[in-house]
């Protein structure tokens, strides 16, 4: 068992992984970059084992209690009216568009990071510089200055990770999925419903209006295009390059530009899957998007940040052989990821239509896709299915780490 521990980025991944490695008696430390806790973001789905893990966590009710009132997805047309409808749960499992549990992942990352305050340090407003290994043991310096020691540092920083850049140079092959999409906040209106409603247009354009709590909604809006280093902007930059691309638009945009130009949680990613060949070098491991992230496309992303940080816990406890259960973590996750990654382009390809021959192809597909079958069909093609993986059980010592 190890016992000094780095936790870097405070969000789904590396809280979870704080909270069951203190629970197994470790003493850790969790570094995050921002200057306080990180908020913000809009809906995720937490499925299959992940809920177990949350179950085990104590944490699954009160996750449930600050579910989103989202009761499944439509994708409508330029009038409002309903093409196709997918029911939250309605085909007996978990793997819709909408989950059953549909968070936000501020709320999320949140529940877990009260939980976890206790056992663990947390340290704010400062990130690993550099970081060097001897002895099996990570020596680290951070950018305040400050210089320390650890059997083990656990990378959590998600998909544009530095350290990870640091420890595994060039090792990434990131697989970019051609769609940018922006996430914020907007107030919800009388005529909005409790169900998603995703609109398409042309040019690979579109967006979704998404239920959430305290009588918002979060929109989504999206561009399926090559990219042309748009992760690169600055925030001001991706916020106005959205304006400008859909300020001729009908349906609900002129509604979502005009809150989307003063929002402060706007959120701009270029989705890219991250492709490792190996998630750990030495006393360095990576879990949650820094390792795999699989993109918000899966529905599967905040999922497997849990269950991979529960089992990277999990095997480190099991072994006093750290390097073992590095292998063993990485065994147990492959196929899992895998899985969560499969997004064939077509999807994003079919679901995002350039013309309007495609939009039109498209909406006769949605109005097919709700047919019972065909549903479950199309359905799967959002979701990886997230029962796959057989979830260990590591017995929690309770006493330890308190
Ligand atoms: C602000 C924000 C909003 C998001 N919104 C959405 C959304 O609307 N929809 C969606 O599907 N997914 C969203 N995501 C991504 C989603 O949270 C993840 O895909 C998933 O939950 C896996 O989580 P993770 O913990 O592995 O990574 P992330 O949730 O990305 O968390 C990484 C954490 O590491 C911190 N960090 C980054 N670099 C460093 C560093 N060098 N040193 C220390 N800390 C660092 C970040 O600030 C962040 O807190 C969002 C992520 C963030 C950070």
């Amino acid at each position: 068992m190890v016992h000094r521990i780095l936790v870097t980025g405070a969000s789904v991944a590396g809280n979870t992984a704080a909270w069951w490695l203190t629970r197994f008696g470790c003493k850790v430390e969790v570094v995050e970059k921002a200057p306080t806790f990180r908020g913000g973001g809009q809906n995720v789905d937490v499925r299959g084992s992940a809920r177990e893990v949350l179950r085990s966590m104590e944490l699954e009710e009160a996750a449930f209690s600050l579910r989103t009132p989202e009761k499944g997805t439509e994708w409508v047309d330029e009038n409002d009216s309903t093409i196709a409808r997918f029911e939250a749960g309605s085909d007996g499992d978990d793997n819709g568009p909408t989950a059953e549990l549909e968070i936000r992942r501020g709320d999320i990352a949140k529940l877990i990071y009260d939980a976890t305050l206790e056992r663990a340090t947390y340290r704010f407003g400062d990130s690993i510089e550099l970081i060097s290994q001897h002895d099996r043991r990570a020596d680290v310096t951070f950018t305040s200055g400050r210089k320390e020691r650890y059997d083990l540092v656990v990378v959590a920083e998600g998909v544009g990770s530095h350290t990870r850049e640091l420890v595994f140079p060039g090792e990434n092959e990131p697989r970019w999925m051609d769609l940018m999409i922006a996430y914020f906040s907007i107030p919800r209106e009388p005529h909005d419903s409790d169900f998603a409603r995703v609109y398409n247009t042309v040019e690979g354009r579109g967006a979704t209006l998404k239920p959430a709590r305290n009588n918002m909604l979060g929109a989504f809006v999206g561009i399926h295009r090559k990219p042309e280093g748009e992760h690169k902007w600055t925030l001001e930059e991706q916020r106005q390059y959205i304006l400008e691309q859909f300020s001729n638009d009908g349906w609900e945009f002129p509604r979502i530009l005009n809150v989307m130009k003063d929002v402060d949680d706007f959120y701009f990613e270029v989705l890219r899957q991250v492709h490792m060949k190996r998630w750990s070098n030495g006393s360095v491991v990576l879990t949650g998007d820094a390792a795999w992230c699989p993109t918000g496309v899966s529905g599967i992303g905040t999922s497997l940040a849990i269950v991979g940080s529960y089992v990277l816990a999990g095997e480190l406890y099991k072994t006093n052989d750290k390097l073992a259960a590095l292998r063993s973590y990485e065994a147990i996750m492959r196929p899992f990821v895998k899985e969560g990654q499969n997004i064939p382009k077509i999807v994003p390809r079919m679901l995002w239509p350039q013309n309007a021959f495609e939009l039109k192809l498209m909406r006769a597909a949605m109005r097919v896709a709700n047919n019972p079958l065909v549903k479950k069909l199309f359905a799967s093609s959002f979701a990886r299915d997230s029962n796959q993986i057989e979830l260990p059980h590591y017995a929690v010592r309770q006493e330890i780490g308190n």
